[in-house]
């Protein structure tokens, strides 16, 4: 029997991958906790946990069924914290005469990897991941050089795969009910409380201590609330599909203080992971509807099947199609750094104070208030995007670069200058208040446009386009938009351009 050294990444935890349908014992799968990984950017401390957490546990699994397992603990004092070094010795321990690892998906990984396998004299075996719908260039290849709308990837991703389709037609005779999906949330469904999965992590967190990983955010390491395992996974979807999917679409884009997760999934960890398959959790959506149309309205249907195999498997084929240059585009030449309100949450600005906070609480933020308040807020005070990165790539629970890079350079920061988004996502207060009630409770007040108190986001707004006015005047999408500005008047004008530079003189204050 050939002795075969597979890796698994700590993103690689797909129980129904095919390396696992047989036990052979001439297979040592490795799993490793390393500083190589705890230590490329800050993370949340219970993004760090609960990555942990699942490898333990999946590791465990493995065993239970037989396989052959080799985990370095953070901690193990053989641990040389380097993915390369530690396949090395297991290569050697194992007297490998084979490597195998899975595609990763980041690209740094993937460079990483690639070169150790042209490093050794053992044979090299690569696999792919089997999570998701499509290669990781069917996406570049779909659009060549074309526009890249995501919509268009999206219904060809629903023809392809027949979800929600009747023949070749949508079912329902519509595409996308996005315009059903713009409501602020008015108390009509209460939101369901969450899954508590309450882990204790405690042993794992005085590891993370002791080692001095460095990490930020907060956590009660004895009630850890992330999905850890396959079945765990499970129960989230079903936990979804039963309480929150029924009003899901409808308070999609909706802000409400105190309210961390509204009615979304809270999947994106179990996903990015690969305890779950992003196939099973749309089929499992669309069985709900299937069997209980009169529950499940098309618009919440529609519009979470539109976020998986649409927007995420669009950002993956964006990511490799666009890297490495990706995560050095910077369309405006930004260089501000991040202000330190971004690491603490305290700023009088009530949605930025909210969204900030509880991001550091939860490692969570729902899309909306990633997309209009942290990421708006960022693009219109003109920060450096290498550093919007960081913070999004540390914060977030399911912070993995394929997917973090896309969704903050492109479609939050515009700095790809349009390849994911047709023009830049961002609003002055108004669309904040629209959307929730942070407005009702801050410091600063949306109805002012000018002067003592006015909202930052009304006088940065005008800035952002009044600076970029050459960049962006030729957008079809943009054009009212300096068609509003010109009608002003120059003392106006000269007002907001006055008083948006006094408030980015004083970012860290505000
Ligand atoms: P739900 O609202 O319940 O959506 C269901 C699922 O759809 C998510 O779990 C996710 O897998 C997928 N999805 C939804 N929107 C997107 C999207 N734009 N791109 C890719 N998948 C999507 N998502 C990540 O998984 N990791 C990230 O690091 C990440 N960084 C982001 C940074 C910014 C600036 C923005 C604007 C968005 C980012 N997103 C990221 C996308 C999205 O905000 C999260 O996937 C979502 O908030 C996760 O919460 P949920 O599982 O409750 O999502
Ligand atoms: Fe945010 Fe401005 Fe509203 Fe305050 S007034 S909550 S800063 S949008």
């Amino acid at each position: 029997m050939t002795k075969k050294v597979r890796l698994v990444l700590g993103d690689q935890l797909n129980h129904k991958h095919s390396w696992y349908g047989a036990v052979d014992d001439s297979v040592c799968y490795v799993l490793m906790e390393v500083r190589q990984e705890t230590d490329y950017v800050r993370h949340h401390v219970q993004k760090v946990l609960a990555f942990f957490g699942a490898m333990r546990r999946f590791a465990a699994w493995l065993e239970r069924e037989g396989h052959r397992v080799r985990y370095f603990r953070l901690d193990d004092v053989d641990n040389a914290q380097s993915i390369p070094e530690n396949l090395r010795q297991v290569l050697d321990t194992e007297q490998a005469e084979v490597f195998g690892y899975q595609l990763p998906d980041e690209f740094r990984l993937d460079e990483q990897l690639f070169s150790f396998g042209e490093s050794l004299s053992q044979g090299v075996e690569v696999a792919d991941t089997e999570h998701f719908m499509c290669s990781r260039d069917a996406v570049g290849s779909f659009f060549g050089q074309k526009s890249w709308l995501m919509e268009r990837f999206y219904r060809e991703m629903r023809r392809k795969h027949g979800i929600l389709m009747e023949g070749d037609r949508p079912v329902g005779g519509e595409w996308n009910y996005d315009a059903e999906n713009r409501a602020a949330y008015d108390g009509a469904a209460p939101i369901p409380a969450p899954l508590d999965f309450g882990h204790d992590l405690s042993e794992l967190a005085a590891m993370l201590d002791k080692a001095g990983v460095e990490t930020m955010g907060g956590a009660d390491p004895k009630r850890l609330n992330w999905p850890l395992c396959r079945e765990e996974g499970l129960q989230q979807l079903d936990w979804f599909v039963q309480e929150a999917l029924p009003h899901f679409g409808t308070y999609q884009d909706a802000l409400e203080r105190g309210e961390w997760a509204m009615f979304h999934s809270r999947l994106s960890f179990a996903l990015n992971v690969k305890l779950l398959d992003p196939l099973e959790v749309v089929q499992a959506v669309e069985a709900a509807w299937e069997k209980a149309p009169e529950r499940y309205a098309l618009n919440h249907v529609e519009g979470f099947i539109r976020q998986i195999i649409g927007w995420r498997e669009y950002m993956r084929g964006v990511y490799w199609a666009e890297m490495p240059a990706f995560a050095e585009r910077n369309f405006f030449g930004y260089s501000r750094k991040l202000p330190g309100w971004y690491w603490t949450g305290k700023t009088k600005m009530a949605c930025l104070s909210d969204c900030i906070t509880q991001s550091l609480d939860r490692a969570y933020a729902h899309h909306i208030q990633r997309l209009m308040v942290t990421g708006n807020f960022a693009l219109l005070a003109g920060i450096d995007p290498a550093e919007v990165d960081a913070w999004y790539l540390g914060i977030y629970i399911d912070a993995i670069e394929w997917v973090e890079l896309p969704n903050t350079r492109g479609m939050s920061q515009y700095a790809d200058g349009g390849l994911v988004g047709s023009k830049p996502y961002v609003s002055s207060a108004n669309y904040i208040n629209k959307m929730g009630n942070y407005c009702k409770q801050c410091a600063y007040s949306h109805r002012l446009k000018v002067g003592e108190g006015a909202c930052p986001f009304n006088l940065l707004y005008w800035h952002f386009y009044d600076r970029h006015r050459e960049q962006l005047e030729g957008n079809p999408r943009i054009g009212m938009v300096y068609r509003t500005w010109d009608r002003m008047g120059e003392e106006k004008q000269a007002q907001i351009r006055r008083e948006a530079e006094a408030y980015l003189e004083r970012i860290d204050d505000l």
